[in-house]
């Protein structure tokens, strides 16, 4: 089986944001879609280990920020490789406020969803939610998860639904040219060194938390 042939599916990349009582929490997430129009219903799939999974289930409300081409990696690097348990997301992030929910200012477009029903799977729930609230439109390019990870080389987070381990053979380069990945976001520098002031676009790491993929 080629697992490769699912990067040809269609995924966006989306900021999901929910309460943990009064305090908002929130995470990436790629696997959302528009489920049926009437009422306009979307199925959103978040691991069980993020712990907006357990906010949504106990407030059942969700917000989807809609990320565009152009939107600051930062908030990739904030919302997908932290954790709300014990981080707030939003201290260096723009956003506001809507029907209770944050939405992320700098992305295309909001929609407020209430839970409607959910489905387990072994390490994803898939929300069915319907929408509330919908604003924010703009023309700018909505950021797909192809364009996240061939412009800004970014990975997939352990807890995307749609990670695959990378092979050692796919990561070896066969020319000169060197590779370096992020520890924290799987972001990969390629190039003949590593320059030492080098700050990861996505998530902000020094030089110092790469290392050399051979
Ligand atoms: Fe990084």
């Amino acid at each position: 089986m080629d697992k490769k042939v699912l990067r040809n599916l269609s995924y966006g990349v989306y900021v999901v944001t929910s309460k943990d009582d009064d305090r908002n929490v929130g995470c990436i997430a790629n696997s959302i879609m528009q489920v049926t129009s009437n009422p306009m219903t979307v199925a959103v799939s978040i691991n069980h280990d993020n712990y907006t999974n357990s906010c949504i289930k106990k407030s059942e409300k969700l917000a989807i920020s809609i990320l565009k081409e152009d939107s600051d990696a930062k908030i990739i690097g904030e919302f997908g490789f932290k954790t709300s348990r014990d981080t707030d997301k939003f201290e260096n992030i723009s956003y506001s406020m809507v029907d209770d929910l944050a939405v992320i200012d700098d992305s295309c477009g909001y929609l407020i969803c209430e839970v409607i029903d959910k489905m387990e799977t072994d390490i994803h729930t898939v929300f069915l939610a319907k929408i509330t609230n919908a604003d924010g439109y703009t023309t700018n390019n909505p950021m797909t998860y192809k364009y996240y990870h061939e412009k800004l080389k970014g990975t997939s987070p352990k807890n995307a639904p749609t990670y695959q381990e990378e092979s050692k053979a796919e990561d070896v380069s066969e020319k000169k040219v060197q590779r370096w990945r992020c520890k924290v976001c799987g972001y990969i520098y390629e190039g003949e060194e590593l320059p030492s002031d080098f700050i990861c676009p996505i998530c902000g790491q020094p030089a110092s938390e790469f290392e050399r993929m051979d």
